[in-house]
């Protein structure tokens, strides 16, 4: 996925989608981390973490590894290291070749959902996270850290045919065609299991109806005409407002400091 007004060095993007990820407030601290498969290649980059790990919130290049697929640190700086799950991002890229970007975080609302044995159901329509209610998010059922090669392997079987999995009292992992894709669909499914844990406290949800549930599994058109563009153009236009809140948040919290 590439736009003239986003930066194209995958370091850069990886960065960027952290810093993203949590001022969005999907992840934060330490725990999560995005990270990037150019096709072809045998190794990955990846968000590093250790003594000199500054958290989601102000990852810069500097905080990205290249990593090979034993989890070992081929590049990137001194005081960082692969992350332990860096098993689950190895795994799905193992498992498919094409994969290009896979995020993992620790969302506070959708693993509220796991812990009080809820899931993600079809109860709104007509906008982006309706297509994810509508085509369902698994529950990978272990609250087990991903350190393993096996456990990754593991875990990338379990999440076969989706592009998101909650993970049972843990977090989620969420794939995308590049960086842009994973980040942003990553915010989706937090801004909808956050609806879906506000809308639980009111009692039993409203399901959408059947058959617009099967509209909603349709894929969507790249060239419309009217309403928001469909697609990749949709997801980029998606990427450059968040990298501008991203920033604009940056300047105000230096301004205020
Ligand atoms: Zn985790």
């Amino acid at each position: 996925m590439t736009d003239s007004q986003t930066p194209l060095d995958p370091r850069e993007l990886i960065a960027t989608g952290c810093r993203i990820l949590a001022q969005q407030e999907v992840s934060y601290a330490s725990f999560g981390h995005v990270s990037h498969r150019a096709p072809g290649s045998d190794t990955i980059l990846i968000k590093g973490k250790g003594a000199q790990d500054p958290g989601l919130r102000f990852t810069t290049v500097d905080d990205v590894l290249e990593v090979d697929f034993d989890g070992l640190r081929v590049a990137g700086r001194e005081g960082l290291q692969p992350p332990s799950e860096v098993f689950i991002h190895l795994g799905l890229y193992e498992r498919n070749p094409d994969l290009t970007s896979v995020v993992h975080v620790h969302p506070e609302y959708a693993v509220a959902l796991t812990i009080g044995g809820r899931t993600i159901q079809p109860v709104i329509g007509a906008y982006g996270g309706g297509r994810i209610a509508a085509r369902g998010v698994p529950t990978y059922p272990r609250s087990v850290t991903v350190a393993s090669p096996d456990l990754g392997r593991e875990f990338a079987e379990f999440m076969d045919g989706h592009r998101i999995a909650m993970m049972q009292g843990h977090g989620a992992t969420v794939v995308g065609d590049g960086v842009e894709d994973a980040v942003t669909r990553a915010i989706s499914f937090n801004d909808l299991a956050r609806l879906t844990y506000r809308a639980l406290l009111l009692g039993e949800p409203t399901l959408i109806a059947d058959e617009e549930v099967a509209a909603m599994r349709k894929p969507q058109q790249s060239n419309r005409t009217r309403g928001s563009a469909g697609g990749a153009a949709a997801t980029l236009a998606t990427w450059r407002h968040y990298c501008a809140l991203e920033a604009a948040s940056s300047t105000a919290s230096t301004i205020s400091a």
